[in-house]
């Protein structure tokens, strides 16, 4: 495989950016081997500084979902860009934007545009406080929810990959009221709650897609969000990466319930900046201009990420994928299972949705610890061979690969030829 213009730019780049990268992942620290450095994409490829052509499953990690350069999202944001880049005054798109994003969420009835999922989240549970006067949380261990101080605990994403267990330069009072509970554990939720009357809220990534692809059990969710219901404890569901993925309104459309807040970010920008969290009237209102709850941005509801954000939702809604993401990710499972078996190699495939993973071990992963039995090595022999054969996988066994309207049947037969053959180099 051909990477010598990537290793030129990642050996230049490591001069004056910080392990030649602006976010940890990129570094493909845990397969080894250098990143690879991107000159463009189009549909559902993308390209490599050396010409290497690669089937995208990282897909910016969510965002684009539609595929790279939607003509319509393209002409959209064309439009917006001759008008002006940002204001700082409001503008009409934000009022469509707001419109299309609570008639997703039926328990969201006014939202608050930010630049990304970790300003949407932190400022949610800014709010979570506010509304209740109380000031612990409670998170489970392996999800992620970006990188304020207060949630780098326990988290999965890049420092699962990068095993690290918190972030250095976190002070102990940051994390002091964040309380870790085991994802689909409801008695760890339980035990918090027994012996705490200061929790505010409750966070949860409805699919844990931070530890590869965890899926809560329905009685687990069920349960969650009748537990936090009864103890008044708000229940934030933190849809950066699921919210107009798993279904137009998220996993909870799926799922069957309803957030007392919303975190938004990825497909709602749908490649621009755009991060969101909404709630009822009665939370909402709490938040400046309106209440005391004070959050701003210089760059909130952006101008050409709004139009970017409404062309992808309105585009997303016309074309109404999930039925066939549903079956594409069922027919990856079956290949993927098929080809582990014919080599002997234990595999677990979780997938919800558009969202999907293998996991190299024998355990049933449905939490972080059973996702960390996973075969780390064996998961990099696979990346390598299936980047070699065209195929672009997130360089972590604790990320997500997603799917994207633009692949096409042809594109998933190749990836079937790719799975076997990188399975053959695990084996
Ligand atoms: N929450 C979840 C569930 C995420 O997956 C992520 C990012 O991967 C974030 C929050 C943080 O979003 P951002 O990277 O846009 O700050």
């Amino acid at each position: 495989m051909k990477l010598e213009r990537s290793i030129e730019l990642y050996t230049k780049g490591k001069r004056n950016l910080v392990g030649s990268v602006n976010s940890p992942v990129r570094a493909f620290k845990s397969v080894g081997g250098v990143p690879i450095f991107i000159e463009k994409a189009k549909g559902s490829k993308i390209y490599d500084v050396d010409g290497n052509e690669y089937i995208d499953f990282v897909l910016s990690y969510g965002p684009m979902i539609l595929g790279h350069r939607n003509s319509k999202v393209e002409r959209a944001v064309e439009k917006a860009l001759k008008k002006g880049y940002t204001f700082g005054a409001s503008t009409e798109a934000e009022i469509k934007m707001a419109k299309l994003v609570c008639e997703a969420f039926p328990g969201m009835d006014k939202v608050r545009f930010v630049s990304s999922g970790t300003e949407a989240v932190f400022s949610a549970i800014r709010l979570a406080r506010a509304f209740t006067g109380k000031n612990k949380i409670i998170k489970f261990s392996g999800c992620y929810h970006g990188h304020s101080d207060a949630l780098l605990v326990a988290a999965g994403s890049g420092l699962a990959t990068l095993s690290i267990p918190g972030s250095a330069g976190v002070p102990d009072e940051a994390v002091k009221n964040t309380l870790i509970a085991e994802y689909n554990n409801i008695d760890s939720v339980e035990n918090h709650l027994a012996n705490n009357n200061d929790i505010a809220a409750v966070i949860i990534e409805p699919i844990a897609g931070n530890m590869g692809v965890v899926q809560p059990t329905s009685e687990f969710i069920q349960e969650l969000r009748d537990l936090t219901k009864a103890s008044g404890v708000l229940l934030i569901v933190d849809e950066v990466m699921t919210g107009f993925r798993s279904k137009f309104g998220g996993a909870q459309e799926l799922l069957g319930i309803e957030a007392d807040i919303t975190c938004l970010g990825k497909v709602v920008g749908g490649g621009f900046p755009v991060g969101a969290y909404g709630a009822r009237n009665e939370i909402m209102e709490m938040v400046a201009p309106l209440g005391n709850m004070y959050q701003a941005g210089t760059l909130s509801g952006n101008p050409i990420a709004m139009a970017c954000g409404i062309a992808t939702l309105k585009e997303l809604k016309k074309q109404n994928p999930y039925d066939k993401f549903e079956k594409t990710a069922a027919f990856l499972e079956r290949e993927l299972l098929a080809a582990a078996k014919e080599y002997g190699i234990d595999l677990q495939v979780n997938r919800f949705g558009s969202m999907i993973n293998p996991f190299f071990t024998k355990e049933k992963v449905v939490d972080f610890k059973s996702a960390q039995t996973s075969n780390t090595e064996q998961f990099k022999t696979f990346f390598w061979k299936m980047m070699e054969h065209g195929v672009f996988l997130p360089p972590s066994q604790f990320e997500a690969w997603f799917l994207g309207t633009a692949m096409t049947k042809r594109d998933i037969y190749k990836v079937r030829s790719a799975i076997k053959i990188a399975m053959k180099a695990v084996a």
